[in-house]
């Protein structure tokens, strides 16, 4: 299921970082966090009250002049509104409201996403209470009063965010299509994918209706199957100037996956493969999503009979957290290969969603411990009691064993190649669970 997305966006100095990282740092726990990604606090997950969200810091404003600044904060808004659920528009009471504010609270309301309306520095709830009433003149809905530093507060705020949830996961537990969302840096291709897939014969592209998604989604009629492409708006309209930027293509990139059951990771031939395609590989990768690794302009490169192979093992080398990912080597400008990725994308959604036997599965497991030994560790070794399978998407393995310390993550890892050998699972990762049974 996907989580729900909650953007913070507000003026230079108001607090966004203070709360961001009171979020995600305080008695919040963060339930994963990926090296690099996170360095600068773009995105995190959140657990409040049993409910998980990721929360985007739009961030990044230079402060400037204050037309810079409007212009800035109209962008960040605009991110907002293209990838967020729920939108914390946040405000200073020191500083009072200010005309970029009302601004900025215009575009919200235009854009009828939720917004939960959030006033900081509210350090004294009993003095301060009294310049809070005036941020009703937004229109934007009641505010909600919080000191971001003294972590006053939040809880009524996240209780406020929290409400629009249901909404969210009601609207997407409903739909069954598959989703797939094509991410990659900037100019490897992505719109241009998009905009041939789209414009293919034998597609038919119709918007997406009645979901609060409509404006950035595509639902895509292939061999009379029903797909929907996530934020295709957002790679249409070509926001270049953010996409530029690497904040927002992570934004982006992490906003999409989060939502999808399927990820295309576009590769630029021409430049090779490189570390931030890692990164973005990895947020597919760290959410259990399906994954294709679309290696594209692939018209463009001068192949003889070993290309194929060296690009194969280059992909490989750099993601190589991920080697279940399929590959395929295609070209939007001239089409090649486009129309195999449908048949790629099913084939990953398949074995996202297979259930293996039990016995089956204890067969294959009792057959890898004979040929390799268990590790051990002061006498001790590794007993394997039990597998099974608990749920899928990505499809997920519980391991009772006698001691978990002993299960090594090397050993776990030949576990999962032997199932691999036998059912394959191309296309998805696979998550193993270590429980102990005394
Ligand atoms: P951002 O530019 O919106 O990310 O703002 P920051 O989080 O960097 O905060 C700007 C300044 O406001 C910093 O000096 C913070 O210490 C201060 N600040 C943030 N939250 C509060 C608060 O709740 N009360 C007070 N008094 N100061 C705060
Ligand atoms: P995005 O930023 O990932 O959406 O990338 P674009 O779709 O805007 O493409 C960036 C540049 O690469 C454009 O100049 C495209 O014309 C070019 N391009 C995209 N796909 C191909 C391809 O398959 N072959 C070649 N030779 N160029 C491509």
């Amino acid at each position: 299921m996907s989580k729900p997305i909650v953007a913070i966006v507000g003026r230079p100095n108001v607090g966004k970082s203070t709360l961001f990282n009171s979020l995600a740092g305080g008695n919040i726990s963060i339930v994963k966090d990926t090296p690099g990604v996170t360095r600068d606090r773009i995105y995190a997950d959140i657990e409040w009250l049993g409910r998980n969200f990721t929360l985007i810091d739009t961030g990044g404003i230079e402060p400037d002049s204050s037309d810079v600044i409007l212009s800035q904060m109209r962008e960040q808004a605009q991110i907002a509104i293209d990838t967020a659920d729920v939108i914390i528009f946040i405000t200073d009471v020191r500083q009072g409201l200010v005309d970029s504010d009302s601004k900025v609270a215009d575009m919200l309301r235009r854009s009828h996403k939720p917004v939960v309306l959030v006033v900081n520095k509210v350090d004294n709830f009993d003095k301060l209470m009294p310049d809070v009433y005036e941020f009703y003149n937004l229109g934007i809905g009641d505010p909600v009063p919080i000191s971001a530093s003294s972590k006053l507060g939040i809880g009524d705020m996240l209780d406020e965010v929290s409400k629009y949830f249901d909404d969210v996961e009601a609207e997407e537990e409903e739909d069954e299509r598959p989703k797939i969302a094509v991410v990659g840096k900037p100019n490897v291709g992505k719109s241009s994918i998009i905009n041939k897939l789209l414009g293919e014969n034998r597609v038919i592209v119709s918007n997406v209706a009645g979901t609060t998604r409509d404006a950035i989604d595509t639902q895509v009629t292939w061999d009379g199957r029903e797909y929907i492409f996530i934020d295709t708006a957002g790679l249409r309209r070509k926001n270049k100037i953010k996409e530029e930027l690497e904040r927002y293509s992570i934004i982006r990139t992490v906003t999409a996956v989060d939502r999808a059951d399927v990820v295309v990771v576009v590769i630029d031939a021409v430049e090779g493969v490189t570390e931030q395609d890692a990164k973005i590989a990895g947020i597919a990768h760290e959410r259990g999503k399906g994954v294709v690794i679309a290696v594209n302009k692939w018209d463009a490169i001068e192949k003889d009979d070993k290309t194929i192979y060296k690009y194969t093992n280059k992909v490989r080398e750099t993601l190589s957290f991920m080697p279940y990912a399929e590959i395929m080597f295609i070209s939007a400008q001239t089409g090649q290969r486009l129309s195999k990725l449908f048949e790629t994308i099913d084939m990953v959604l398949a074995n996202q969603a297979m259930r293996v036997q039990t016995g089956v599965l204890n067969e294959i497991i009792t057959e890898a411990v004979a040929l390799q030994q268990t590790p051990s560790d002061k006498g001790k070794r590794l007993k394997i009691y039990y597998t099974t399978q608990v749920s899928v998407k990505p499809p997920t393995f519980v391991i009772f064993v006698n001691d978990k310390e002993l299960a090594h993550f090397s050993y776990i890892r030949y576990l999962e190649n032997k199932i691999r050998d036998t059912f394959g699972f191309k296309g998805t990762s696979l998550k193993f669970i270590i429980r102990e049974r005394k």
